[in-house]
């Protein structure tokens, strides 16, 4: 076992410390492995360390990937078990696909995404857990609900029963955790806004926040799930066009 298994028992070691220094227990807070534009093999490796949850963008990569896993589980040579959350932007004619391959929808920011995959969630498998992705800091060209539209949509979302939400999820400007400016502000006001929807009554348990760059900081502000993929598996192949991270983020 190589690179990634110590990558693994890194990033888990750095959770449990931000955890420590802000009095939160590390099973709060769990780790979702990003292994977008990684092979089969690399999630199968992360499989092997006890990882379970993984986070794809690009919904054909990952339908094939999941694919390949799912047949490796059903054949015994890979520990079963696997979770697969949806993480990139979600268009209208991929909803089925994330619909019938994905345990979670990370990325829901309009209604009819959501009554699309409420639609077409087949009936046996349980309800698609989803999370609502905020646009926290209000940027022009970033997908995600305004602030002020996430109440509605939650109730909106809390009336589809094949759907079943289970809190935010926010990226920040990618700009701003280089230059750490204002990154503290972002996670802040995403926790307010999670503290405001349960106030009004709606159940969540989820607050989606933080990757490689940010998950210390996102840990101290209450994060319950970070989204780390350069660190556990290295740096991603250089993508063309289209499908280049972080490009695909403002689509
Ligand atoms: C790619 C991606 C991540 C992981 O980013 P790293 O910097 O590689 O840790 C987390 N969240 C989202 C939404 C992503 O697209």
């Amino acid at each position: 076992m190589g690179k990634i298994s110590e990558n693994i028992a890194q990033v888990r070691a750095q959770i449990g410390a931000a955890c420590a220094s802000h009095g939160r227990s590390s099973g709060e807070v769990m780790l979702l492995a990003v292994s977008k534009m990684m092979p089969a093999a690399a999630v199968r490796e992360a499989i092997l360390c006890g990882q379970r949850a993984f986070g794809e963008n690009y919904i054909q990569e990952a339908v094939d990937k999941i694919t390949q896993i799912r047949a490796w589980e059903a054949a015994g040579e890979t520990p079963s078990g696997s979770q697969w959350h949806c993480i990139g932007p979600i268009q209208s004619n991929k909803t089925r696909l994330v619909a019938e391959y994905f345990d979670w929808a990370q990325t829901v920011d309009r209604l009819k995404t959501a009554q699309r995959l409420h639609d077409q969630r087949p009936a046996h498998l349980p309800p698609l857990q989803v999370c609502i992705q905020v646009n926290i800091d209000g940027a022009v060209s970033k997908s995600g609900v305004a602030p002020a539209d996430v109440l509605a949509l939650a109730r909106a979302i809390q009336n589809l029963p094949r759907l079943q939400l289970r809190g935010l999820m926010t990226i920040p400007d990618p700009e701003k955790t280089i230059k750490n400016i204002a990154i503290q502000d972002q996670h802040t006001a995403t926790l307010r806004l999670f503290q405001s929807l349960v106030k009004a009554g709606v159940a969540l348990d989820t607050l989606s926040m933080g990757m490689s760059a940010d998950l210390t900081q996102a840990v101290g502000a209450g994060s319950t799930m970070v989204r780390v993929g350069t660190a556990i598996f290295g740096a991603r192949p250089a993508a063309s066009g289209a499908t280049s991270f972080p490009d695909a983020l403002s689509s």
